[in-house]
């Protein structure tokens, strides 16, 4: 546990709040009176949401910016001292979705400051306890403040079956080195996702003081970005991220114990995901629930004449396809009047590829020679478009 917590009162009751039905500025405001804001007067307080993405409010991607407005409101009026800061998946400006998430526009009007942290040369942090991970390069600001508050988006993520306020810290790491967590070698011996024992050792040294989860509008199904929204207009707040993450896991129709890193990370008592352990309120809290739509485990299932190989690639590649096949999958096969299906590659972990699959962004580069292929990382629609059909739009002529 964070031991230096300031919102632990009492180190044996972990404590989660659970606001709905008010909108997200108030639920916000009332799920944040079970924590004692006043221990953070005169601190340094980062409020880190999720701003990882160009998506606007309500598309269940981004934290909504009400949510935000509250928790500066909040913490200024506890009289701390705060700033608003991410660092975007690979390809995004922080400056540039902060803005598409409307929350520079309601932290200027708060004099709230708003980080780039992306802008300085990072700081290196060990991992003493990790399985896989030795080192994290930390954007520098994370290391100036006395108070990390996550303020994640409820949403389901295909890759790690939920991303939530201990995952949200991944947001933390500087520029591309967020990639290294997906790129990891298989674990010899062991069943497990790299990228989840990742996140695990993540956690064992980057934990927020407090969670304040945004489920105003979540998504499921195709998670990080190429889902559907899902509106639950709840808020859960907790000084302990691994129970704040199992609430939400079952406001969404799943159990923390299901998620391999959260699992793990409890395994390694980073925080209590039993719920038996865990006072939460108010009682009815379950009445809220409604279950989110799985991920598939299988892009093909959802893109029938598609066959997706990933092998290690990491969310920005998927997130660039999953939007591509969403916008043109129905109507690419008319500009292929040869082919009624398409083999798609990425990820760096491809040793051999059928003839002609499709091979995107940099780490498929080996088969550049052998197979069609665009570069970038990630690439770009309008590339991915052009190399299959030589347009850069489907519009209708
Ligand atoms: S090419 Fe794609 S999978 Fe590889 S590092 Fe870049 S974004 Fe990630």
């Amino acid at each position: 546990m964070n031991t230096d917590n300031p919102f632990f009162n009492n180190q044996n009751e972990v404590r989660v709040a659970v606001a709905h039905g008010q909108g997200p500025y108030q639920n916000t405001l009332t799920a944040l009176q079970s924590v004692f804001l006043g221990s953070v007067r005169d601190k340094r307080v980062l409020l880190k949401p999720n701003a990882g993405r160009m998506a606007r409010p309500g598309e269940g991607v981004t934290t909504h910016p009400e949510v935000v407005t509250a928790a500066i409101d909040a913490f200024q009026q506890a009289g701390a001292d705060v700033a608003v800061g991410d660092s975007p998946i690979t390809g995004v400006k922080a400056l540039e979705a902060l803005e598409a998430t409307g929350i520079t526009a309601v932290a200027q009007k708060r004099n709230c400051p708003i980080l780039d942290m992306d802008r300085r040369r990072f700081v290196e942090m060990d991992i003493p306890d990790c399985r896989v991970l030795n080192k994290l390069k930390l954007c520098a600001d994370v290391l100036e403040f006395d108070v990390i508050v996550s303020i994640p988006v409820m949403k389901m993520h295909m890759h790690t079956d939920v991303t939530l306020s201990v995952k949200n810290m991944k947001g933390c790491l500087w520029r591309r080195s967020k990639v290294q967590l997906h790129m990891l070698p298989p674990i010899e011996g062991s069943d497990e996702k790299p990228l989840n024992v990742a996140i695990a050792d993540m956690a064992s040294v980057l934990r927020p003081h407090l969670a304040i989860i945004d489920g105003t509008v979540g998504m499921e199904g195709l998670g990080p970005a190429a889902g559907q929204p899902k509106a639950l207009d709840c808020v859960v707040v907790s000084a302990d991220a691994f129970a704040a993450d199992a609430v939400a896991c079952r406001l969404m129709g799943t159990r923390a114990e299901d998620v391999p890193h959260l699992r793990m990370g409890a395994e390694r008592q980073l925080g209590v995901i039993d719920l038996d352990r865990v006072k939460i309120t108010p009682e009815h809290w379950r009445d809220w629930a409604s279950d989110f739509v799985r991920p598939p485990q299988n892009l093909s299932i959802e893109f029938p004449n598609v066959t997706v190989r990933d092998n290690n690639s990491c969310s920005a590649c998927q997130s660039t396809l999953l939007l591509f096949l969403k916008e043109y999958a129905d109507k690419i096969f008319d500009y292929l009047p040869e082919q009624n299906r398409l083999d798609i590659a990425i990820g760096k972990g491809h040793t051999e590829l059928p003839e002609k699959t499709l091979c995107l962004g940099n780490c498929t580069a080996r088969f550049k020679d052998s197979n069609p292929y665009v570069p970038g990382c990630p690439p770009v629609a309008s590339e991915i478009l052009k190399k299959l059909t030589g347009r850069t739009t489907l519009d209708k002529e």
